[in-house]
């Protein structure tokens, strides 16, 4: 299903009060949203309306799909996307839907760096910036990138060793996996962005290597910091790879978030009017002198690690503290290579869905890469038979792609899988203890009631029932909520675009 943002943009821009009421909600539940996706799209909303002008916008809508997806002078990202990518105001950047001077609010100027082949030069890179939206300046860039033009690579590899060695590891700044001895497997350690002590958050990377040649394919985790069970998802895959038996590459990076991983928590905690949560998975592709270390962080590893080793690219993540999900699979099913990694896993859920702007498996779609995103059940904790049902499918993925030798195991085809493209959110109208009366995965009907509510007397203070059949994809786990709270969300099938929805306050 295609979502027609510019649609929902279109309600927005016409109906501020109801905007500012998204925007509102989006933000005040931004750690509960999650991966949700009738919330994402409501989430990509408020971006719109935050950093897209009118004018346009209204060359956005103007334009057919094939322009959309083809913005002028850039590379295959959504015409959409593009437009968050590109600097707020007085950057002299244009807009990528109108090639007009950017008509966006913001209080930062970045320098608009599009070379990014490894440079250990630019890691130094200063920038300055003005808030308030009045001179900006960036010091540095031009320099040091003109100091790189005029000093041809010393060589054709893409690797960067910073001569660093840890606990027997060596450390990159940049990596080609092709640079790296075939039919091994290979440990080593990512330098990403500098911490405000000085030193850098460093990411630990599994490379195997096949000993023939053959598609190279990414496994990420760690995105959030709250996620266990798709860390170990993808540390059982790597221990169970015979490079030797490879054809192709695999690399996995499972500490992705590495300061939010620290404490187990959703969210980066950046340095800034006291510590600011960042949620990572809002950050992608990066932003090298972006205002955030998470932004920062995920450029490097996105430009000098993860999309030059990757052919296809799996990110994995689970519910968030305080909610739980099932098992499934999120990503767009038009897309006929990820359609197919998708029904490898036998995983009773596909959310057929693009998800929001910013998370990693789009920012990978967007550099031509096939991705998406198993969702491995709840946070915390590890759940053993979810973990062994999303390896089973990993394999298979290696096998589809040729990476593997031997027979596929259980796959899509072999369980029962739901298949939705929207989901449908039930809030807290009141406070109180939630009694679910359904679980993960029960199949629901318009109407049927879900849930008891009950006050601190006891009383029952709201009863909620869903408002479409489907089935239920994640629950609030924890016991006690406030209105507002997402209580449940019920995958549904959605037969076309619809209106964006209220939410009560
Ligand atoms: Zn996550």
């Amino acid at each position: 299903m295609h979502i027609d943002r510019g649609h929902l943009l279109g309600s927005v821009l016409h109906h501020r009060q109801a905007a500012a009421t998204a925007v509102f909600v989006a933000q005040k539940f931004e750690d509960l949203l999650g991966r949700v996706p009738l919330l994402g799209r409501r989430r990509s909303v408020s971006f719109h309306a935050t950093f897209l002008g009118a004018e346009c916008y209204a060359r956005w809508q103007a334009m057919t799909e094939v322009e959309r997806a083809s913005p002028p002078g850039r590379d295959n990202r959504r015409a959409d996307q593009q437009v968050l990518w590109h600097p707020p105001r007085r950057c002299g950047n244009s807009c990528a839907a109108c090639s007009r001077s950017c008509s966006c609010i913001g209080a930062f100027c970045v320098a608009d760096v599009s070379a990014d082949e490894p440079d250990p030069a630019l890691d130094r890179r200063h920038f300055l910036i003005a808030a308030g939206a009045s001179a900006a300046l960036i010091v540095g860039a031009g320099g040091t990138r003109a100091q790189a033009q005029a000093t041809p690579p010393a060589s054709n590899s893409g690797t960067t060793y910073t001569g660093d060695v840890i606990d027997g590891k060596r450390v990159v700044s940049a990596l080609d996996v092709n640079d790296l001895e075939p039919g091994s497997v290979h440990r080593l350690y990512f330098r990403g962005v500098e911490a405000p002590t000085g030193q850098h958050w460093l990411v630990s990377v599994t490379v195997a290597r096949g000993a023939s040649p053959g598609k190279r394919l990414v496994l990420t985790s760690g995105v959030h910091g709250d996620e266990m069970s798709s860390i170990h998802t993808v540390q059982t895959v790597m221990n169970q790879l015979d490079p030797a038996a490879m054809s192709g590459t695999v690399t996995a990076v499972t500490d992705v978030s590495r300061p939010a991983l620290e404490s187990m928590q959703r969210r980066w905690p950046n340095s800034g009017r006291g510590i600011d949560l960042t949620d990572m998975n809002r950050e992608w592709p990066g932003n090298e002198n972006g205002p955030t270390a998470a932004g920062r962080h995920a450029w490097l590893l996105f430009n000098r690690l993860l999309r030059p080793n990757a052919d296809y690219a799996i990110d994995f993540h689970t519910g968030t503290t305080g909610f739980g999900v099932t098992g499934f699979n999120i990503g767009e099913m038009r897309i006929p290579e990820i359609r197919a990694m998708m029904e490898l896993y036998p995983v009773s859920q596909i959310a057929d869905n693009p998800a929001y702007p910013g998370v990693l498996h789009n920012a990978f779609i967007d550099a031509g890469i096939p991705s998406f995103c198993p969702e491995v059940g709840a946070a915390r904790g590890l759940d053993a038979e979810l973990i062994s049902l999303f390896v089973e499918g990993t394999m298979n993925v290696l096998k589809h792609h040729g990476i593997l030798a031997g027979p596929m195991g259980r796959t899509g085809a072999d369980v029962r899988v739901f298949v939705g493209n929207a989901s449908f959110p039930v809030l807290a109208t009141a406070g109180g203890l939630v009694e679910y009366l359904v679980k993960l995965n029960d199949p629901v009907e318009a109407g049927q009631k879900i849930a008891i509510q009950r006050d601190s007397f006891g009383e029952v203070a709201a009863e909620y029932e869903s408002g479409v059949s489907g089935e239920v994809l994640g629950l609030r786990s924890d016991a006690m909520a406030e209105p507002g709270n997402p209580l449940a969300f019920v995958l549904f099938a959605e037969p076309g675009p619809r209106e964006p929805e209220t939410y009560p306050e």
